[in-house]
């Protein structure tokens, strides 16, 4: 399980939709604005406070170390669990994690200060195994693994079986980018071309394109560009600014560009 970003809020929220804290392990954090980090300094602590056992990574700029280590020195409390910071100042992007199952790299983003997107992209798992074929062919289960690893079999009369009649296709890797905050930039598309699912920012609607360009923010219709010129499946909208009262406006407008639009919010969740 992966956290990206920790607002003020998230482990209110966390507690509220039942996530299991011990299953957090790698916390991602995209920038050093307090939208996205205050939350941490909380979280580690309550960490602390639930004798977390496990190692607890965090990727984030440059400045994120120091400024909770400031904080564990002020209050004279430091975690009794691992942890381990994994700080970023590259401007390209860089693998930051890689396990069995999936890899994480940086989108380089555009805004007022350091910033980094997140795409994390499923490995292509083992094939499955056709129990009735492998049956069939009275295989011993000792090659079962050797099988799922795409390794045809020579039975004992010599006859050689094909691994495609053994096994399924593995279930296709999906791929999820996660964009916040960024100017409009079409630098990213590369990056994060034909992934399933884009959450990409949208602060501001069309109608306040000028401010949007200022504080270095994306509209809604910007966003759906985006996802349009980097033939996305899906896009996920997010970080609405507190001066629209009916977020469905985001939706309205970004389906004039794109039309697979979902609308983050507060305990939303959603399956792919
Ligand atoms: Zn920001
Ligand atoms: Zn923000």
């Amino acid at each position: 399980m992966f956290l990206i970003d920790c607002g003020e809020g998230t482990q209110v929220q966390l507690r509220k939709n039942k996530i299991k804290f011990s299953k957090i392990n790698h916390i991602f954090i995209s920038h050093l604005h307090g939208d996205h980090f205050y939350g941490l300094v909380g979280l580690v602590s309550t960490f602390m406070l639930l004798n977390r056992v496990n190692d607890l990574h965090i990727y984030g700029p440059k400045g994120v170390k120091e400024v909770i280590k400031l904080q564990f020195r002020l209050s004279n409390s430091w975690p009794n669990y691992g942890l381990f910071f994994h700080e970023l100042k590259s401007k390209e992007s860089e693998i930051v994690f890689e396990d069995d199952k999936v890899l994480v790299k940086t989108i380089p983003l555009k805004h007022r200060v350091y910033t980094n997107g997140f795409l994390f992209q499923e490995k292509i798992g083992a094939r499955k195994l056709n129990l009735d074929a492998v049956q069939n062919y009275e295989i011993d289960k000792c090659y079962y693994q050797k099988i799922k690893n795409g390794k045809d079999i020579t039975l004992e009369d010599g006859r050689v079986i094909e691994n495609h009649k053994l096994t399924f296709d593995p279930i296709s890797p999906m791929s999820y980018a996660f964009c916040s905050d960024t100017v409009y930039d079409e630098s990213i598309i590369p990056l994060i071309n034909e992934v399933d699912v884009l959450y990409h920012e949208s602060t501001f609607l069309q109608s306040e394109e000028a401010l949007a360009g200022k504080t270095m923010h994306c509209t809604a219709k910007e966003a759906a560009t985006i996802a349009l010129k980097a033939n996305v499946k899906q896009l996920v909208l997010g970080h609405y600014s507190t001066r629209y009262a009916n977020i469905d406006l985001f939706k309205e407008e970004a389906e004039t560009i794109f039309p697979d639009i979902l609308l983050a919010d507060d305990g939303k969740s959603f399956d792919f």
